[in-house]
């Protein structure tokens, strides 16, 4: 078995102005692409070649290669299908989860802001379902929630804060690409993870 790249549900340049199209061209035939690639190398001939992503993910101890090329696989998979070209809204009852969560809309975005702001160097930044709960996290280079050291949540919503991600337009100003990305956030798909977490 090997992952493939998934295609996009939107073009290169249906996230403007939010993401530019070269970063998303680059992003997703490159970097997506080198991932997806080294990860099928690296699992070759292992006792990871016939695990889901989510198991290899999970597995204690899994060797470098695997955890940066896995998780750089499964961050990107999530990040594609948690945008859109326009936001769509969160429904009536992912917003009432959302508040009893976090006590308001506004209280999430800032602790998902603060989490991806002071993630140190490349990261990313997490929204997880936990016990039913919604929690916030991040971490460091291609780690998620899932893996062994992590939170334990299910990742339902993830940003990409590695420069590689926004610098061709937004350069050191990492906050703007942050406040950006609340502009094409696909909240059915995120609620759609979230009950599928449950
Ligand atoms: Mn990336």
């Amino acid at each position: 078995m090997s992952f493939t790249l998934p295609t996009l549900d939107y073009s290169y340049d249906a996230l403007e102005p939010n993401i530019d199209a070269k970063t998303m061209e680059i992003h997703h035939s490159k970097h997506h692409a080198g991932y997806t690639n080294k990860l099928n190398d690296a699992i070759k001939g292992t006792e990871f070649e016939n695990k889901s992503i989510e198991q290899i993910l999970m597995s204690p101890n899994i060797p470098d290669s695997i955890r940066n090329n896995g998780g750089g696989y499964f961050n990107h998979c999530l990040f594609w299908d948690n945008l859109c070209p326009q936001t769509i809204s969160p429904s009536n009852q992912f917003m009432k989860i959302i508040d009893q969560n976090f006590g308001s809309f506004d209280n999430m975005k800032k602790e998902f802001e603060n989490a991806a702001s002071t993630r140190f160097g490349s990261g990313w930044a997490w929204l997880c379902s936990k016990n039913s709960n919604l929690s916030i996290c991040s971490t460091s280079n291609q780690d998620n929630p899932l893996m062994d050291g992590q939170c334990g949540g299910v990742p339902i919503m993830g940003l990409d804060v590695w420069e590689h991600a926004y610098y061709l337009k937004y350069q050191n100003k990492r906050p703007d690409y942050i406040n950006a990305f609340w502009n094409i956030v696909n909240w059915k798909n995120v609620e759609t993870r979230y009950q599928a977490s449950l």
